[in-house]
């Protein structure tokens, strides 16, 4: 059954627990009583469980392989040179670039610069060039009539949380006003107003979430209470044979230790850089075996494929062997800190596989692996209070008469692979 039509919000890393617990306790009504006749269950980010790979796995309902996008940064085949991709790095057409109709698209992450579409396309993290970031350019003076903001200044955070949450507020506001604007805009089968100031906030304000005598934790619910009633306002004008589906893109949770993967790779010899040359991917020494790309993508420093390369060919399985006991017993404070180790042919398929990592970690709860080189301690203790999850992200669908058979929890791609059946012409 196809939808007459299709309405997708998604709401940026809000982990299924938290939304039946909005729901249940009153603060996300609407989304309650949406939840009651749907489709609701844990959802499986992607690997490794960021917005950019997530949202581009939704988007287009294909793995990293096949879409090309494994990280907020990459690195040029044959080189260290680093790279931040975006929307023109993306390999596989989105859903809106192969449906019948218009569609509206709304601050979906890694979807800057916008091209020439059917309908409305205003792009999300990361868009610098509000010309570039609105289709048709017509939009621009509307929108920044309307206060449009593309992102929220999370840079304010650092300053003051006040200032950080009035921006958030700011933005979301402009946000809504923008949904509600371009809904009567144009003639649309599929709508999708992405809502991404959940994450920053929840990076930030995790803790306030969790304990109800923080500062700032009715600041926090109300985020979430004003996107409910945006919720509740789009629900409102949908009629019977329409489909609503809501999802985030990654789950969250307290983040109680950030962890350098670089430093323990220094550490234990796998990674050297050239004398007195500042710990960058562009000073790595011919001595090295591998390196990590944010958060925890593994390199074999391969002999064929980087300039400093010194790994051969037949030397990289015991080499990816080594990294995998180093990885799997690696314990901070007597915690397992590796969940998941992914070796790229398990986790990926299709013509991109080359530009992927060697190995993919997910941690352990608690634990958020990053990737800078420069850090001089195993674990830090930053600013954030909230980290990504790969399990626990969401999915929910109004109708269930278009639910798959999952045989499993789905993941993101999945949910992408769905959205594309409901659009597509055939
Ligand atoms: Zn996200």
């Amino acid at each position: 059954m196809k939808p007459a039509r299709l309405v997708i919000i998604g709401l940026d890393g809000v982990p299924f627990g938290m939304l039946k617990d909005f729901a249940q306790t009153g603060i996300m009504p609407n989304t309650n009583r949406i939840m009651q006749d749907a489709f609701f269950t844990p959802m499986r980010s992607a690997i490794p469980e960021i917005s950019c790979v997530a949202w581009s796995s939704i988007i287009t309902g294909v793995n990293p392989g096949q879409h090309g996008v494994f990280g907020f940064i990459d690195i040029n085949p044959g080189s260290y040179k680093m790279k931040f991709p975006n929307f023109n790095d993306l390999k596989a057409p989105t859903f809106w670039e192969q449906c019948r109709g218009n569609s509206v698209i709304i601050n979906v992450p890694s979807t800057y610069p916008v091209r020439h579409m059917n309908g409305v396309h205003i792009s999300g993290f990361v868009s610098i060039d509000i010309n570039k970031s609105m289709h048709p350019a017509s939009l621009v003076p509307q929108l920044q009539n309307l206060d449009y903001r593309l992102d929220v200044n999370a840079q304010k955070a650092h300053e003051s949380l006040d200032l950080f949450l009035e921006d958030l507020d700011q933005t979301l506001t402009a946000r809504i006003k923008a949904v509600e604007y371009l809904w009567d805009y144009t003639e649309w089968q599929t709508f999708m107003p992405t809502f991404t100031g959940t994450d920053r906030l929840m990076h930030f304000l995790f803790d306030a979430y969790e304990d109800a005598g923080h500062k700032y934790h009715n600041a926090f619910l109300e985020h979430f209470r004003k996107i409910d009633k945006a919720i509740g306002d789009i629900h409102s004008k949908l009629a019977e044979d329409d489909v609503l589906i809501m999802l985030s893109d990654h789950g969250f949770e307290k983040l109680e230790k950030d962890v350098y993967v670089n430093h323990l790779l220094v550490s234990e010899g796998f990674l050297t850089f050239r004398p007195d040359a500042e710990p960058s991917l562009n000073n790595i020494d011919s001595a090295t075996k591998a390196f990590a790309l944010d958060p925890a993508r593994i390199f074999i420093n391969q002999k064929d494929k980087y300039p400093a390369g010194s790994v051969a060919e037949n030397e990289k399985e015991t080499c990816l062997k080594d990294l995998k006991n180093l990885f799997s017993s690696l314990e901070i404070d007597g915690k397992k800190v590796i969940k998941h180790i992914y070796r790229k042919q398990d986790v990926y398929t299709g013509p991109y596989i080359d530009n992927a990592g060697d190995l993919i970690l997910i941690a352990e709860n608690g634990f958020n692996l990053k990737g800078a080189m420069t850090s001089k301690e195993l674990t830090a203790k930053g600013p954030f209070t909230g980290k990504h999850t790969y399990e626990n992200a969401f999915l929910m669908i109004s109708n269930q008469n278009v639910v798959p058979d999952f045989d499993d929890l789905p993941t993101v791609i999945d949910a992408g692979a769905l959205i594309k059946s409901l659009t597509s012409d055939n």
